[in-house]
């Protein structure tokens, strides 16, 4: 049976013949199979993932050379868009919407050599934190299947915990990657916003949404990053910045930890909102592992500094405000004339043509977001609302510049709590809204942060810590990810 470590191992194996792509291909399709219950897949692309394995086992034979991403099988989130496959945002409104070309980064995967073998479940139209939003049900947690996955990636997360494909592709606005791979017990990255091309990508709030990526350990996310990242001629907000090959570079500093006893060669600093670690919503069970956590990296070497952060209180309705402005804008073109459902009803007018297209197309949360959004965008709350929100926004971004002059990293939970029970929140939009407190920090100032997969709880499930470095530091971001992994035991 084939065992998956990593893309590096993989391509050893592929290299000395002991697998091939379509058996790896097989393995996955088997997996996928014998965990249909989870409901992590909307779409097996049985066909061409086959087809595709066996065009790369020949070129192996022929040429005896491996592409960066030989043969990986790797899932997309059901936002991105694959030509010739649906793509349909999890939402009954583009149900039956055939991708007309493929999103950049998929393309990249795709030219890499990776062997994309399905679309994968999400909370509809990406909002939401538990994969209850989605119009084909809920993902299931694998660990405990009462539990959810969190979200939106929640398909992403469960794929690869549960090992129905190798690496996933999600998209984090406000936590949507970090999350889930927080709940499930992975490595998930949102990169800076700027450092991946949504061209694509199905857009929630556009300002935020960033392509991020969830995998079982650091090594296959840098070899991912630095493939898909980089400049686009199809999206001017992908920053023209060249791309560090991050992979290479891990490797290096694996060596260092070893060399060193386990210890990094530069002691690094720290910070953490101490109104983060005191905050009511934090579990008490993570708030004291994390500052014993704190303890350990301290007798390592390094100095864990509390910062005070008054904003704390602020940044989530900052966040709700901002997102649904931008949603109601972007989901509007969702009217059943160019775009989404078309109901098969006699109307009077145009607007009841819209009304009966969005009603029946979008679910209840997408609704409550757009009707959000189109009120803190109104003429007579404009101000009160949307510009007070960017303006927050922007004394957040100040206010992290000046922690990164004195700090390294920033240090917090992923998540207050680990994965909740089904139903739990569904009630109260407003609680599981403030469940986002610790993520969507990241996605206002647009700095790359990583949930690292270190804890358990006493309850069984797994929860992480959460690290950020400054804009485009992605490369020590992982480097110093390695080392917090390191220290878990
Ligand atoms: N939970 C957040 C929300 O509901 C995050 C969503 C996301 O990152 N796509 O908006």
């Amino acid at each position: 049976m084939f065992e998956y470590e990593s893309i590096a191992a993989y391509h050893k194996e592929l290299k000395n013949g002991s697998t091939t792509c379509s058996a790896v291909v097989e393995f996955y399709l088997q997996q996928i199979t014998r965990n249909r219950h989870l409901n992590a897949f909307v779409e097996v692309f049985e066909l061409s993932a086959r087809e595709e394995a066996s065009r790369l086992d020949k070129e192996i034979a022929a040429t005896g050379h491996l592409l960066p991403l030989h043969g990986v099988v790797i899932g997309i989130k059901d936002v991105l868009c694959y030509k010739g496959f649906r793509t349909s945002a999890s939402s009954r409104m583009l149900e039956n919407f055939i991708a007309p070309y493929t999103a950049s980064a998929v393309q990249k995967l795709l030219d890499a050599g990776a062997i994309i073998i399905g679309t994968l479940n999400c909370d509809e139209f990406a909002m939401g934190s538990s994969n209850e939003n989605s119009c084909y049900g809920p993902v299931l947690n694998a660990l405990d299947n009462n539990r959810v996955p969190g979200g939106s990636s929640g398909g992403s997360a469960v794929a690869v915990q549960a090992k129905l494909c190798m690496v996933t592709l999600g998209t984090d606005t406000g936590g949507s990657v970090r999350q889930p791979a927080d709940f499930c017990g992975i490595f998930g990255l949102k990169p800076t916003y700027g450092r991946i091309s949504r061209y694509g990508l199905i857009a929630y709030a556009s300002s935020f949404d960033q392509i991020g990526i969830l995998a079982n350990n650091l090594p296959d996310i840098g070899l991912v990053l630095e493939t898909i990242a980089g400049a686009d001629e199809f999206d001017s907000t992908v920053a023209d910045r060249p791309v560090p090959s991050y992979f290479s570079n891990l490797s290096g500093f694996d060596a260092d930890i070893s060399n060193n006893g386990g210890k990094s060669l530069e002691p690094l600093k720290f910070a953490y909102f101490k109104e983060a670690v005191e905050h009511p919503s934090l579990d008490p069970e993570i708030k004291t592992s994390l500052l014993n956590y704190f303890e350990r990296l301290r007798r390592e070497g390094h100095t864990v500094t509390a910062v005070d952060f008054s904003y704390l209180d602020y940044i989530v309705p900052t966040y709700y405000i901002l997102t649904t402005a931008e949603a109601s804008s972007n989901l509007s073109r969702f009217d059943g004339v160019r775009y989404g459902r078309r109901e098969d009803v006699k109307v009077a007018d145009l607007s009841e043509f819209y009304a009966h297209n969005r009603s029946a197309g979008f679910g209840s949360e997408v609704k409550r977001r757009i009707m959000l959004g189109s009120f803190v965008l109104s003429a007579g709350y404009y101000d009160a609302y949307f510009t007070k929100a960017q303006q927050v926004r922007r004394e957040l971004y100040k206010q992290t510049q000046l922690i990164f002059k004195d700090f390294d990293v920033i240090l917090s939970p992923t998540a207050p709590t680990t994965a909740f029970r089904f139903g739990e929140k569904t009630d109260d939009p407003i609680e599981m809204y403030l469940g986002d407190i610790y993520t969507v920090f990241a996605n206002l100032t647009g700095i790359p942060a990583i949930s690292l997969p270190i804890f358990w709880h006493s309850n069984g499930m797994p929860y992480g810590l959460q690290a950020m470095t400054n804009r485009f530091e992605e490369l020590s971001l992982l480097k110093v990810s390695e080392l917090l992994v390191h220290y878990k035991n």
